[in-house]
């Protein structure tokens, strides 16, 4: 009899774990949404709302040998999953890939993907329809959706970053150049300076001053699913801590976003650390460490240019522009085969 396998989140992590074991253990895949979705494509989808057929796939279309269960998890134990509607499902390995949250609507936690695909679809209209955004967060995704705006409307753009250079945890070069890109398509950037509130459509920030837009959109940091876990197994942050093996406790394993890990949290180092913890739970009696790395960056900036970085070369133009889109090209293919 195959043991039962639980994993717990449907993202680059959850979903390359359960593929790969469907075969060889009972899989059941518990996710909030019916689908996988390719976040990093999800922003270009915000400005070309046609293109979010082609970041979704539902999971029963990959996981053709697993139960997929569309549920909230509430709770763990040490041989039970709890579901949100009380149901109890017994395990004897448990994978936690329940990655980390954002502000919408770039991630979501709505579990159909046609009511996901009419959000970001009224999304869209409203910017369309908005003279003026106001992006806050200079990091990639701020950056990146920024681009994404001005390369298709002409529209007031302001981009407050508390920071004094944008996506700062990019090098000099790559940061000068997103700066410049963003400049010359006449965003205005607002560097050193925090965004605290908004009164009657006026949005403040701790210098004082105050602008006026129609629109917001908030790009700041990620928070991890991880209120199903009991404290003692977390950080002070929140995330789930792991050993080298990407182990949390005997039977239980964690990756992804929501795991401790010392790394920059990636959709590639997701999916590597699912590679580990897949060959870990093949390989129990001599597993593998995870090693975490650097991993090439790559940041897409409207249709035409973008920025590759990887070792302290960088690279910018259309090459990188065109890498993020077989990026997901290449994701996209590979959960379907
Ligand atoms: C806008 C944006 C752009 C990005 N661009 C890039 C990029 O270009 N390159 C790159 O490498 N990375 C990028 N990232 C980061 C990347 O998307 C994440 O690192 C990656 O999604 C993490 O994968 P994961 O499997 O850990 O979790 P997620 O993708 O977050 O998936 C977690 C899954 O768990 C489910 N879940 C959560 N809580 C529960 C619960 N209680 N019960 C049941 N299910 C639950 C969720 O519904 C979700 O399906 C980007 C992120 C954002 C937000």
């Amino acid at each position: 009899m195959p043991k039962r396998l639980i994993v717990i989140g449907g993202g680059f992590a959850g979903s390359k774990i359960a593929k790969k074991l469907q075969n060889s253990f009972h899989v059941t895949l518990i996710d909030r949404k019916n689908y996988f979705e390719f976040t990093p494509g999800i922003l270009k989808s915000i400005v070309y709302p046609n293109k979010v057929d082609n970041i979704q796939i539902l999971h029963k279309n990959y996981l053709r040998n697993s139960n997929v269960i569309v549920e909230s998890v509430k709770k763990i134990n040490d041989s039970e999953v709890i579901l949100e509607n009380n149901k109890k499902l017994e395990y004897d390995l448990l994978v936690i890939a329940s990655g980390s949250r954002y502000n919408k609507p770039i991630k979501d936690m709505l579990a159909v993907s046609s009511v996901r695909k009419e959000e970001i679809s009224k999304y869209h209209e409203k910017l369309k329809d908005s003279g003026s955004v106001l992006i806050v967060g200079g990091g990639i995704v701020g950056v990146e959706i920024a681009a994404e705006i001005v390369s298709r409307y002409r529209k007031k753009i302001v981009l407050v970053h508390s920071y004094s250079r944008l996506i700062r945890r990019n090098s000099r070069e790559a940061s000068r150049y997103a700066r410049k890109f963003l400049e010359r398509k006449g965003v205005k950037l607002m560097l050193g300076e925090r965004f605290v509130s908004e009164k009657e459509g006026y949005f403040m920030t701790d210098r004082g001053n105050s602008l006026k837009s129609d629109m917001i959109i908030l790009c700041t940091g990620i928070t991890p699913n991880s209120e199903f876990v009991d404290s003692k197994f977390l950080d002070d942050k929140g995330f789930v801590s792991v050993d080298e093996n990407l182990k949390v406790r005997d039977n239980w394993f964690c990756c992804g976003d929501t795991a401790a890990i010392d790394e920059e949290k990636t959709a590639q180092g997701a999916e590597k650390q699912a590679d580990t913890v897949i060959y870990n739970i093949l390989n129990h009696e001599k597993m593998r460490k995870y090693a975490p790395q650097k991993r090439p960056v790559v940041i897409s900036l409207g249709k035409y240019s973008g920025i590759l970085e990887y070792k302290g070369l960088v690279i910018t133009g259309m090459i990188p522009r065109i890498m993020k889109s077989i990026i997901e090209l290449k994701t996209m293919i590979s959960k379907k085969l």
